[in-house]
Parts: structure tokens; sequence; C-alpha cells
């Protein structure tokens, strides 16, 4: 641990770090965005985090609007969720048999989520959509998965497929690597795009094991469901559901971002509240990052029918070593137990007041800029027309966000490197702290212009 009192170094020892850790590590990094590949410059190396701040190994405090890219909704360290882990690692790390975590956390997630009737436990949301992909497909007999331009599901290889020209090209494996079989199975439609999705199940419906979707994209940024949350008309999700069921084919509803932060029922309670009656479901949903509290847990649920078809019971084969494991899901529990009707105002408080400083800030500055928002989720693009598809958002000013990006870090706020991203706000995001963010603004706005 560092000393609180020492000098910051000035980003020397993070600067040692990351030549260190590029001769042994690939681009320095276990996950790609961390390398601030697209706003350059070298990632603080961080040392400890508390509450909405983060202290970099030089000494240097941020205000943390990453929040581990989505679980840490309670902000950094929080002592319950602390408490919890202590008190479970005392009694044994893994056990790799049934523990009675496992069996509340399952109840905790459907006890919110009305189409999750049963559920099982993965370390990722990689995992969780590999596996509801592989029962989509054993419970249709189906190869073919469609999914949206710009929607991130994990590294699953049937999900890395970019977008082709439009809905009769297949797709293109979006990473080397994956097959050209795994590619031809796997159909790319820009997002919100109902008379493409409508065409492609005129013509290619009795081969399609499931559509996946976001909830609402988060991954191109935030680009909420056309429809569904304004009650204008039926939202494109439950457009999804009902144009997939009519062809006997699934849909996945991917909440592992959006899930238990959008609201209290993930975007699901938003979504499936208003534009239905409960007539539209998905089959299946995934789930990550806030229900492991920090620690790695991912889930896939749906209806019982489909997963049933599971091992030992059925014909679908899915296992772990580390699955349901007991920190795990303390973390988990824990988490869930602060998250109350009360936790989801402060976040939605916090995240509001946000948006207009930062509308404002740029606004002044004269940056084109827009915010979008799902629920409590938000993300600011740089371009002054709203972004409904993937197409969009790639038509951003990256220069721009990436000057704005330096000029907050440089005055204590670490913001998602990339500009295609939400920026995620937790209960620890406090008065004070949106004061620091605030204070941060102008200049960095003006950096941008
Ligand atoms: N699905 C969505 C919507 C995500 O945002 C992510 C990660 O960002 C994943 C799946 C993959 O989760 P993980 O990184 O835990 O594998």
């Amino acid at each position: 641990p560092l000393d609180p009192d020492a000098d910051p170094t000035d980003g020397a020892l993070s600067e040692e770090l990351f030549a260190r850790a590029r001769r042994v590590i690939p681009s320095g990094v276990n996950s790609p965005v961390r390398a601030f590949g697209s706003v350059g410059g070298t990632p603080p190396f961080i040392d400890s985090a508390a509450g909405a701040l983060l202290r970099d190994v030089d000494g240097r405090e941020y205000v943390d609007l990453v929040g581990s890219w989505g679980p840490m909704i309670l902000g950094h360290a929080n002592s319950l969720v602390v408490d919890a882990v202590r008190e479970a690692a005392g009694r044994g790390l893994s056990f790799g048999a049934p523990q009675p975590g496992e069996v509340t956390l399952a109840e905790e997630v459907i006890s919110r989520i009305g189409p999750v009737e049963s559920l099982r436990l993965v370390n990722s949301g990689t995992e969780a959509t590999m596996s509801a992909l592989r029962v989509a497909r054993a419970a249709t007999g189906r190869d073919v998965i469609v999914k949206f331009a710009g929607c991130y599901h994990g590294h699953v290889d049937a999900l890395l497929a970019e977008a082709g020209s439009g809905v009769a090209t297949f797709a293109m494996p979006g990473s080397a690597g994956v097959t050209a079989s795994t590619a031809r199975d796997t159909v790319v439609v820009p997002y919100g795009d109902r008379a493409a999705i409508r065409a492609l199940f005129a013509e290619r419906g009795h081969e399609i094991a499931a559509v996946i979707t976001e909830a609402a994209p988060a991954n191109m940024g935030v680009v909420p469901p056309s429809g569904g949350e304004r009650g204008d008309g039926v939202g494109f999700n439950r457009f999804l559901a009902e144009t997939a069921h009519a062809a006997g084919a699934l849909l996945i509803t991917d909440e592992v971002l959006t899930g238990f932060r959008a609201s209290r029922e993930g975007y699901y309670g938003i979504d499936g509240a208003v534009s239905g009656d409960g007539a539209w479901a998905p089959d299946l949903m995934t789930f990550g990052k806030v229900i492991g509290g920090g620690l790695p847990v991912g889930a896939f649920g749906g209806r019982a029918d489909l997963m049933a078809l599971l091992a030992p019971g059925g014909p679908v084969y899915q296992a772990g070593t580390l699955s349901g494991n007991p920190l795990a899901t303390a973390a988990g529990l824990a988490t869930f137990a602060q998250l109350d009707e009360h936790a989801y105002k402060a976040i939605g408080r916090a995240s509001s007041t946000l948006q207009q400083l930062v509308a404002d800030a740029l606004t002044a500055a004269g940056v084109p800029h827009v915010v979008q928002t799902a629920g409590t989720l938000f993300s600011v693009f740089f371009r002054d027309a709203p972004v409904r598809t993937y197409a969009d958002a790639k038509a951003q000013d990256t220069g721009a966000f990436a000057r704005f990006f330096h000029a907050m870090l440089d005055a204590g706020v670490y913001l998602p490197p990339s500009a295609f991203e939400a920026w995620f706000v937790s209960t620890a995001h406090d008065d004070e702290t949106l004061d620091r963010i605030a204070e941060a603004l102008p200049g960095a706005a003006k950096a941008a212009a």
C-alpha cells in the first residue's frame, strides 16, 4: 500500500509498470480497452480505490466514472461487501460442491426479473452469452444467431461478427481466429432496423435459433431501444420477441451491463413494464457485472423448460470449476442487499446531475454533443445528432473525445477511455464528488472545442 502522505510521482511508476507489462502481457493489459489505445497515453496503474475514488501507484487520485465497467454500483471497497467477502474467505475459498450462497443469489435474481424462472451461475458475461446461445440452438435445433451491429456480448466467437452491408450479407469475422463457418452462422443487422429484421425472418426464419440483443445497447455508447420506454408503440425488444416467436426462434436479452443498473429490475423493468402488459418476455437473459459485486460472476437464465435442457438433467453440457464460488456469491449478495429503491434514486439523481453538468460545459464551449440515457445509464456522444445505430456512433468526433478525456484525467476524473462507452456512476457519487467533476469540466470542454 502507498503512503497516503507521499508526494505524487507524476506518473513515473505507472510508466515503468506499463513498460514492464508490455514485455510480458500483450499490449500490457488483460482486456483491450484498458490500454488507452483510442485516446493515447499511459494508463494509470491503480493501487487502491474507495467509494467514488481511485488512487494510482503514483499517488494521484481520480473520481472514477468507470466503476470497473459496471460492477461497482456501490462504489469501491463498500464496507459491507468487503466484510462479506472476508467472512466468506475465512470459511474456504472454493468447494466445487453446492453451497448456500448460490441458491440465495439465484433466488434474488429470479425475484427481481419476471421472465427468469431458472438460473445458472458462471464466471463472466462472456460465459453467460455463450451458454445461452448453446441452449437456444439445442432447443430449436437451428444454427443461425442474429445479432446487432454495435452490440457487444463478450468475446464469444459467434458474437464477434461485425456489421456486414445489410441483412443479405453474411457477417465477416470481427476477429481473426473466428472460423468462417462460425461467422456464417451469425447474421448482423443494423440496430433498431425493423424492416431488416422482417426481411431476414421472411427469408431465413426457419434457420434462426435466436436473436440476441443488449436489452438497451450500451457498448456503442447508450442507444435506447425505440418505442417501449416512452410507451409510444411497440418497443423494439417486444417487436423482436414477437417476430422471433412467430418463426419458432428465441429472444435472448443481454443484461450483463444493464442488469440491476438501469433500474432495480434492469432494463426489462423499464421496457417490459411499459411497452407490454406481461404479454412479452425474452426466453433467455444474461447477467454479469453487478451480480458479482466486483468479483467474477455471470449468469444466464430464463424459461424453466429451456434451462431444463442443461446437463445433468438434459443434453446441453455446461460447467465451471469455480462457478457459484462462495466469495463471488457473498459479494453479489452483499451488493443486492444494499440495492433498494433508495439506492436507485441516489444513482438516478447523481446520473441526472452529471448529465446536466456535462451538457452545460460542452454547450458553453460550443462542443457538439448528445447525451443519451437508458434508465440511470447514460453516455455522451461527441456529435450533434442522435445516435440510433453503430454507424451513427462511429460518426463521432473521437479526436474531440480524446482531448476531453485527457483534460479530465489531468484534472482528476477517470472517464471510460473510449467514446463508445457508458459512464458509470454509483451510490458513492455524492455531492462532493460531483463538485470535483464540475470543476474539471469547463477546462476539458475547452480542450475538446
Ligand atoms: N454482454 C454485455 C452487454 C457486456 O457489456 C459485456 C461486457 O462488457 C459482456 C456481455 C461480457 O462480459 P464479460 O466481460 O464479463 O465477459
